[in-house]
């Protein structure tokens, strides 16, 4: 009985693409104004990513761009899930 080994989860570091167990990286939260927030409990609500807790990997978020884009990937991931449908077609207003 008991949990077998090896099902620890494993979160990409969005820095250096290293394979991590999620305790050793850092993570990171988008908040709603597009800040990137440093999750120090990893309880913070909303999408997060994770660096490695090295200086270079959570110096590479500084500049902002990789981890925009990690965000970025996420949000395209996960399609299907609780977002609006914009399949609206308007524009037949008749107007001249
Ligand atoms: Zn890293």
């Amino acid at each position: 009985m008991g949990k077998g080994k090896g099902h620890v989860p494993v979160r990409t570091c969005v820095s250096c693409m290293a394979k991590r167990r999620k305790q050793d990286l850092a993570r990171f939260v988008l908040n709603a104004e597009g800040r990137l927030i440093f999750d120090e409990a990893s309880s913070m609500k909303g999408r997060g990513v994770y660096t490695c807790k090295t200086g270079n990997c959570m110096d590479g978020l500084k500049n902002g761009r990789k981890i925009l884009r990690a965000f970025q990937r996420l949000s395209t991931k996960g399609s299907g899930r609780g977002s609006a449908e914009q399949g609206r077609i308007g524009g037949f207003n008749g107007k001249s």
